[in-house]
C-alpha cells in the first residue's frame, strides 16, 4: 500500500485533513510509492498555534541547554544516517553516497549551531557616558518558517531550522511535496533530542500552505530556497506582510577554463559538478567557458568520452555516478530544453535523451548531454535547465569570460580554473556572482561562512547559515543604562554623552 505522508505538528505525526494530496514517486522505477497531504489553511494555522505556544519557554531556555538539544540531535542524525540516506535516495533519485553528503552538509550547520551560546552573545560598552553603560542582545524573532526545495531534503531544512531553533525561535518547515519523508523524520529526531513540542513543526503542502504562512502575522520571518519566480513571489508578498524574508532562487553556474589550466584535472572536476546528482543542484556547473579556441577544442575532446562513459544507475546504488531525475515531468522539461538548444543552433555533441536503464525502463533516467556553442540570447542558456546537461560557451579572452557570468540573470556560483594567481584574483574581484571557486568547481562555503547568490539567485540582504544566519534569525535590542547616585534636573538637548 502506498505510504501516506501527513504533517508533524506539536510534537507528533498527524494525518492530513484537507483531502488534497500530491503524488510521491520512486524515480528509479517510475512507480508512485506514496502520497503526501497538501495542507489546508486551518492545518497551517494549527502548526503556527503550536509554535506560538512553545515560543516563550523555548526563547527563555538558556543557550547552553538549547545547544545541548542540537548536540543530541547531531548524534541521533549520525546514527540514523543510513536510514535518512535511503529515504532521500528513494524519493529524490540521487545515489546513496550523494544522499549521505546531503545529510552531512546539513549536519555541518547543526555543529555550527551547537556554538550558539557564543554566537548569540551581544556587545557591551562600559562607561559610554557619565555613569552610562550600553549593551546589546540578540533576541529570537518568534515563530519563523522555512520553505524548502526538493533537491536537498535534509541539508536545506537543517541549514534553516538548525540556526533558527538554536537562536530560540520556533519553526514551521514547509518542505517540497516531492520528497516529504526526510523532513518529517528530522522533526521526529529533534523531539527525541529533547526539543519541546511545537518547537519544530512540518507542514506539507503547496501554494495554499505557503500563502497561509505568508499571511499569518504571527510568522515573523521566512527563509525560502527554490526556483526564482517562486522566490520573488514569496519575497514580495512576505515583505509586504511585514516579515523579514530571504529567498534563494535558481542558478546557472559557469566554470571558466583559462588556457593555462591543468585541463585534465579541470575536466575531471567539471564532470562531477555538471552531472553529479543528475545536475539537480543549485551549485552544479551546467556551463563551461573555455577561453580561446585551442582550449575549447581540447576541452570538448576530453569531455566527450567521459560524458558517454557516465555510469548511470538505480538511486540505491553505491557505485554509480548519477541516478534518475526526480519526476517524469521534470525529465520531460529537461528534454525540451535540449531540443530548444538544438533549435537555437547548438551542436549536440552527446545526446542523453534516449538513455534507458535496463530493468528500470520506466524510471526517470536520462543520459549525460553535452552541447557546444551556447550563446547569450539563447533561451536554453539564459534559463536554468536543472538536469544532466552541460553547455559549452566559447570566450575569446579573459574579459569576455568575466562578462558571461557577470551579465547572466543568475549569480549563484562561478568557478575559474587557472594556474595564474593574479588572473584568479582579478576574476574573483570583478565577477558579479555571490560565491566564487578558484580551482574548486562547487564553491559551497563551509557552515561557519555564509551561503548566498546574487541577482535572481538571491532576494534579500542576508545569507544562509554562518554569522549571517544568526543575524537573520535574531533581532538586536540595545540597552542604555545608568544607575544614578544623584541625577538632578532635566536635559533638553539630545544627550551626546560628551
Ligand atoms: P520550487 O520553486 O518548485 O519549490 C520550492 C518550494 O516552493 C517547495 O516547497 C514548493 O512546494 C513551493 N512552491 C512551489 N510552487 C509554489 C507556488 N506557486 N507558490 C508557493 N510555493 C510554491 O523549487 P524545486 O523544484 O523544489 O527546487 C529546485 C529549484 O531550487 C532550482 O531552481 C534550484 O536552483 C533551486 N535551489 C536554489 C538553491 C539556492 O541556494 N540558491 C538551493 C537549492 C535549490
Amino acid at each position: 500500500m502506498a505510504t501516506e505522508h501527513g504533517h508533524f505538528i506539536n510534537g507528533k505525526r498527524v494525518a492530513g485533513e484537507s483531502g488534497r494530496f500530491g503524488d510521491v514517486f520512486n524515480p528509479t522505477t517510475g512507480e508512485k510509492q506514496g502520497k503526501v497531504s497538501l495542507a489546508a489553511r486551518a492545518e497551517v494555522t494549527r502548526a503556527i498555534d503550536a509554535a506560538e505556544k512553545a515560543f516563550p519557554a523555548w526563547a527563555s531556555t538558556n543557550p547552553q541547554r538549547r545547544a545541548r538539544v542540537m548536540f543530541k540531535f547531531k548524534e541521533l542524525v549520525e546514527k540514523d544516517m543510513d536510514n535518512l540516506a535511503k529515504l532521500i535516495s528513494s524519493e529524490h533519485g540521487k545515489i546513496l553516497p550523494d544522499a549521505r553528503g546531503d545529510v552531512q552538509r546539513g549536519l555541518d550547520v547543526i555543529e555550527f549551531a551547537c556554538g550558539i551560546p557564543h554566537l548569540q552573545k551581544g556587545e557591551y560598552t562600559e562607561a559610554a557616558g557619565p555613569g552610562i553603560d550600553i549593551y546589546s542582545m540578540r533576541q529570537p524573532l518568534g515563530v519563523v518558517a522555512g520553505i524548502t526545495p526538493f533537491n536537498f531534503p535534509a541539508m536545506i531544512p537543517m541549514w534553516m531550522f538548525g540556526v533558527a531553533i538554536a537562536c530560540g525561535n520556533t519553526f514551521i518547515n514547509k518542505p517540497s511535496e516531492k520528497d516529504p519523508s526526510t523532513p518529517l523524520r528530522l522533526a521526529e529526531l529533534m523531539m527525541e533530542a529533547g526539543a519541546p513540542e511545537g518547537v519544530l513543526n512540518v507542514v506539507n503542502g503547496d501554494k495554499e500552505a505557503v500563502d497561509a504562512i505568508i499571511e499569518d502575522h504571527r510568522v515573523r520571518a521566512i527563509s525560502f530556497v527554490g526556483s526564482s519566480d517562486i522566490a520573488q513571489y514569496i519575497y514580495s508578498n512576505g515583505t509586504a506582510n511585514g516579515k523579514r524574508v530571504q529567498c534563494f532562487g535558481g542558478a546557472k553556474n559557469h566554470m571558466i577554463i583559462l588556457p593555462d589550466a591543468d585541463l585534465e584535472s579541470a575536466v575531471n572536476q567539471l564532470i562531477g559538478s555538471a552531472y553529479g546528482s543528475a545536475g539537480e543542484r543549485c551549485m552544479a556547473t551546467p556551463v563551461a567557458v573555455p577561453v580561446g579556441e585551442g582550449t575549447a577544442e581540447k576541452l570538448i575532446d576530453l569531455l566527450r568520452p567521459k560524458v558517454e562513459g557516465l555510469r548511470i544507475g538505480p538511486s540505491m546504488s553505491e557505485d554509480s555516478d548519477l541516478g534518475p531525475l526526480v519526476t517524469k515531468a521534470h525529465r520531460d522539461r529537461v528534454a525540451n530544453y535540449i531540443q530548444m538548444a538544438v533549435d537555437e543552433g547548438q551542436k549536440l555533441v552527446v545526446d542523453g535523451r534516449d538513455f534507458k536503464l535496463q530493468g528500470y525502463e520506466n524510471g526517470f533516467f536520462m543520459g549525460g548531454t553535452l552541447l557546444d556553442g551556447a550563446k547569450p540570447g539563447h533561451r536554453s542558456y539564459n534559463e536554468e535547465i536543472f538536469g544532466p546537461v552541460l553547455q559549452v560557451v566559447h570566450a575569446k579572452n579573459f574579459d569576455e569570460a568575466v562578462a558571461l557570468p557577470s551579465n547572466h540573470q543568475y549569480g549563484n556560483g562561478v568557478a575559474i580554473f587557472t594556474r595564474n594567481g593574479s588572473a584568479a584574483r582579478e576574476f574573483a574581484q570583478r565577477v558579479n556572482v555571490g560565491m566564487v571557486g578558484v580551482n574548486v568547481p562547487i564553491p559551497v562555503p563551509v557552515a561557519y561562512h555564509t551561503f548566498g547568490g546574487w541577482k535572481r539567485s538571491g532576494f534579500g540582504d542576508t545569507n544562509q547559515h554562518g554569522p549571517e544566519g544568526v543575524r537573520f534569525w535574531t533581532k538586536v535590542k540595545t540597552v542604555t543604562q545608568r544607575w544614578p547616585e544623584d541625577v538632578q534636573g532635566s536635559e533638553f538637548v539630545i544627550p551626546t554623552m560628551g
